[in-house]
C-alpha cells in the first residue's frame, strides 16, 4: 500500500490526498453497508434498433446500470463507486446483484410485454469479476434460476480488460460458449485500435459517446465512426453508438450505417417500472 502512495510517506501527509483517502474510506465501508441494506438499484437505459427504413426499434434491449440511494448522499453514481468496489473486493457481490436484479426485471418484462419486451440484456463487467475462476458458473446459475437463455444477455467490456491476459481471455470464451454476447464498450477511448478488433471476442462494438457527440459537426469523428462501423460490420460484429443526445447525432450515425443508438434522446436510464411505463407510452404513439 506504501508503494502505491507513490513511495514517498510526506505526500501522504498533504491535506487533499488525506482528505481523499478519508473520503474513499468512508465509501468503502458505506457500501459495504449498502450491499447489506438493500440500498442498491439498478436503472435501465433503452438500446434501440436504427432501422433502415428511418424507424426506431425500442425494443431492440437495455443496458442496466447500477445506482446506489445512499442514506445521507442521496443517488450516488457510479463513477464515484465502482472503482472503490473494485480495489475493496466489494465488486463480486455488486455485480452478483446487479447481474440477478437485471436478469430478474427482464424477466418480468417478458411476461407484461409479450413481444414488445425489450430482447436483450446488457450488463457491464469488471476485471476483479472475471478473476473469479467459477464466475462462469454463477452466470450459467443465475440464468437457470431466473430462466433467461444465455442468448438475452450481453456482457460489456472495455478494451483493456477484452485484451488482458490470457486467464481473461480464456474466461471470456467460455462466457462466449455459453451462449452470452460480449460487447466492447466505450470504444474509441483509451488504447483502442481498429486493427485489434479482429483478435477480442466480441459481438458488438460500442462507439464512445465522445465520438458521437461530435457525428453531426465534426469531418473527423465521423470519419472514425465510419471506419468503426465498416470494420466491425466486416468481421460481422453489431455496432452501437453511445450517448446520443441530439436528432442531428442521430442522423449521422444512422447515414454510418450504424445498427443501434442509446442516449439521452431516446431515454435517460430508468427504473424497471418506468421502463415499462415508457416502452408502453412509445409504441401507442409509434402504432
Ligand atoms: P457505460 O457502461 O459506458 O454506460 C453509459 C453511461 O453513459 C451511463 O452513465 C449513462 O447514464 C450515460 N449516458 C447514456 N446516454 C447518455 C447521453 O446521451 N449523454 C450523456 N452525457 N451520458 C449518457 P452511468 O450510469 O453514470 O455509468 C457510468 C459508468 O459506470 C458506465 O459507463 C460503466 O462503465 C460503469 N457502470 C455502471 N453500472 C455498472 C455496473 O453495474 N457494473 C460495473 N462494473 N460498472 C458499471
Ligand atoms: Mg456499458
Ligand atoms: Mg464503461
Ligand atoms: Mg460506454
Amino acid at each position: 500500500e506504501a508503494k502505491r502512495a507513490g513511495g514517498n510517506v510526506c505526500t501522504m501527509f498533504e491535506p487533499a490526498m488525506r482528505e481523499r483517502a478519508a473520503r474513499r474510506a468512508d465509501i468503502e465501508s458505506d457500501l459495504r453497508q449498502a450491499l447489506v441494506e438493500d440500498q442498491l438499484f439498478v436503472v435501465y437505459q433503452p438500446v434501440v434498433g436504427l432501422r433502415e427504413d428511418g424507424g426506431t426499434d425500442l425494443s431492440a434491449g437495455v443496458e442496466a446500470l447500477v445506482r446506489w440511494q445512499h442514506p445521507v448522499r442521496g443517488v450516488v453514481p457510479p463513477f464515484e463507486f465502482i472503482q472503490v468496489a473494485e480495489e475493496s473486493g466489494l465488486i463480486g457481490a455488486l455485480g452478483d446483484f446487479v447481474l440477478r436484479r437485471a436478469c430478474r426485471d427482464f424477466m418480468a418484462w417478458q411476461r407484461e410485454l409479450g413481444d414488445q419486451a425489450p430482447r436483450l440484456m446488457a450488463v457491464n463487467l469488471s476485471r476483479a469479476q472475471l478473476g473469479q475462476p467459477d464466475w462462469p458458473a454463477t452466470v450459467r446459475a443465475i440464468l437457470a434460476a431466473e430462466g433467461m437463455r444465455p442468448s438475452q444477455l450481453q456482457l460489456e467490456v472495455t478494451e483493456s480488460l477484452a485484451a488482458q491476459d490470457q486467464q481473461v481471455q480464456d474466461r471470456l470464451h467460455e462466457l462466449k460458449a455459453i451462449g452470452i454476447t460480449l460487447a466492447l464498450d466505450d470504444f474509441g477511448t483509451g488504447y483502442s485500435s481498429l486493427s485489434s478488433l479482429h483478435q477480442l471476442p466480441v459481438d458488438t462494438v460500442k462507439i464512445d459517446r465522445s465520438f458521437v457527440c461530435q457525428a453531426d459537426t465534426s469531418q473527423h469523428h465521423r470519419v472514425l465512426i465510419e471506419a468503426t462501423v465498416k470494420v466491425a460490420q466486416s468481421l460481422g460484429m453489431n455496432t452501437v453508438a453511445e450517448g446520443i443526445e441530439t436528432e442531428a447525432q442521430a442522423a449521422a450515425v444512422r447515414e454510418q450505417q450504424c445498427a443501434k443508438g442509446q442516449g439521452y434522446l431516446f431515454s435517460r436510464p430508468l427504473t424497471s417500472p418506468a421502463l415499462l411505463d415508457w416502452l408502453r407510452t412509445s409504441m401507442q404513439i409509434a402504432a
